[in-house]
Order: C-alpha cells, then sequence, then structure tokens
C-alpha cells in the first residue's frame, strides 16, 4: 500500500505515520528526516539545503526528487510506503506520476495556522530517534528524555515562532495545491488533525483497514 499524507507542517503526519507504519508494516519516507540526517552527516545534499531549511524554505525540486527516487528503489520499498513531507509542491506531485507512482490513499490532515503555531513551537524530537512529543500535548515520561530510546529531546532549529510561520505561507503558496492535484484523481481522504492523537489515529486506521 502506498500512501502520502498532506497537511501544514505540525498537522501530526509525521506523528501518525509512525503509528501506521508500526500497524501496517510500512516504511516511512520522510524527506524532512532524510534531509536533516543528510545535514547531520555533512553530505553534499546536506550542505546545500541546510540554508533553505533553516530558514523555513523548500529545498528545490531537483534535489528532493533525486532523494526520494533513489530511496525509493531501495528493497524496503517494494511492498509500499508511507510519504510523509513528500511532495510539496506541484512539480514534485507531477514528477511523482511520471515515475508510474499513483497512492491507494492520500490522507489530508487539516489543522488551522492559529493551532499550528502552539503545537510546532511545543514541540521536542528525540536527536538520536526522531520520536518526538509536545510539551504539553504529548510530553514524555521524564522530561527531557525520549520514552522510546532514552535520548536527549531538542527542540527543531525550524520550530521557532518566526520560522513556522514563514513555513505556514510556504505551505499555502506552494504545497495547499497538490491538495486540488490530488483530489482530481479521487484519492485525497480529509481529517480534522486538531483532535485528540489516538482518535485521529483510529479514524485514519478506520479508513485503512476498511471498517469506516
Ligand atoms: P519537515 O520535517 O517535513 O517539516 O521538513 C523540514 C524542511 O525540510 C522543510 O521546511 C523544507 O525546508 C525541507 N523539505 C522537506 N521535504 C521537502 C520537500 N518535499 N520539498 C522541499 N523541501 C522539503
Amino acid at each position: 500500500m502506498k500512501l502520502i499524507f498532506i497537511g501544514p507542517p505540525g498537522a501530526g503526519k509525521g506523528t501518525h505515520a509512525a503509528v501506521i507504519s508500526e500497524k501496517l508494516g510500512l516504511p516511512i519516507i520522510g524527506t524532512g528526516n532524510i534531509l536533516r540526517e543528510s545535514v547531520k552527516a555533512g553530505t553534499e545534499l546536506g550542505q546545500k539545503a541546510k540554508g533553505y531549511m533553516d530558514a523555513g524554505q523548500l529545498v528545490p525540486d531537483d534535489l528532493i526528487l533525486a532523494m526520494v527516487d533513489e530511496r525509493l528503489k531501495a528493497p524496503d520499498c517494494a511492498n509500499g510506503y508511507i510519504l510523509d513531507g513528500f511532495p510539496r509542491t506541484l512539480p514534485q506531485a507531477e514528477a511523482l506520476t511520471a515515475m508510474g507512482i499513483t497512492p491507494d490513499y492520500v490522507l489530508d490532515l487539516e489543522v488551522d495556522d492559529s493551532i499550528i503555531v502552539g503545537r510546532l513551537t511545543g514541540r521536542r524530537v528525540c536527536e538520536n530517534c526522531g520520536a518526538t512529543y509536545h510539551v504539553v500535548n504529548l510530553p514524555p515520561k521524564q522530561e527531557g528524555v525520549c520514552d522510546v530510546c532514552g535520548g536527549k529531546l531538542t527542540v527543531r532549529k525550524d520550530d521557532t515562532e518566526a520560522t513556522v510561520r514563514e513555513r505556514l505561507s510556504v505551505y499555502h503558496q506552494q504545497t495547499e495545491p497538490i491538495k486540488a492535484y490530488f483530489e482530481n484523481m479521487g484519492l485525497v481522504h480529509s481529517f480534522d488533525g486538531s483532535g485528540k492523537v489516538n482518535e485521529v489515529t483510529q479514524a485514519l486506521l478506520g479508513l485503512l483497514e476498511g471498517t469506516r
């Protein structure tokens, strides 16, 4: 099964992708995570991407498409995957179609901008395994420590209020149009992403497991 999550930054794409990945045994292809790892490792891609990411801007399509094309060829993608954070522009969505890939479901998480700012500025991420938390909505058992691996929780560099507002503006201008693209293909299922994490997860699983 091939799934795509769409929705603004902070809508919960990564959080829900993690649960669905576990339940359905699908790998997550998170372009933001791959890029952050490339930055950390100091690769050529990472060096090219860093400035855009820190400013809340999108990394150019050609870099992203080469990266995704490479990743989707890996053996673990043979039986499907979850795309989180890709496609993010109309040319990226069109490139996916040109690669012969049609997702089974496009899962659209809807959350108002006013909620997003509070969510992202309170987000904490494990610097070791990438698990995400929120200081109020999803706190770890022990402050500053990852429940999953015991790693240190940090604030993402692009989760400051000014950068979050820039990312939201980029989202509305460049990413929102891909919803209409997939709607025309009859693939979009929209969910209210502002509710409790486990309720949204249940709604998503209801669709995917055919019980909704
Ligand atoms: P994310 O973790 O999905 O919020 O992504 C973090 C940052 O990585 C974004 O703000 C962009 O700078 C970059 N990025 C991730 N995915 C893409 C993409 N599909 N196209 C362009 N830039 C991306």
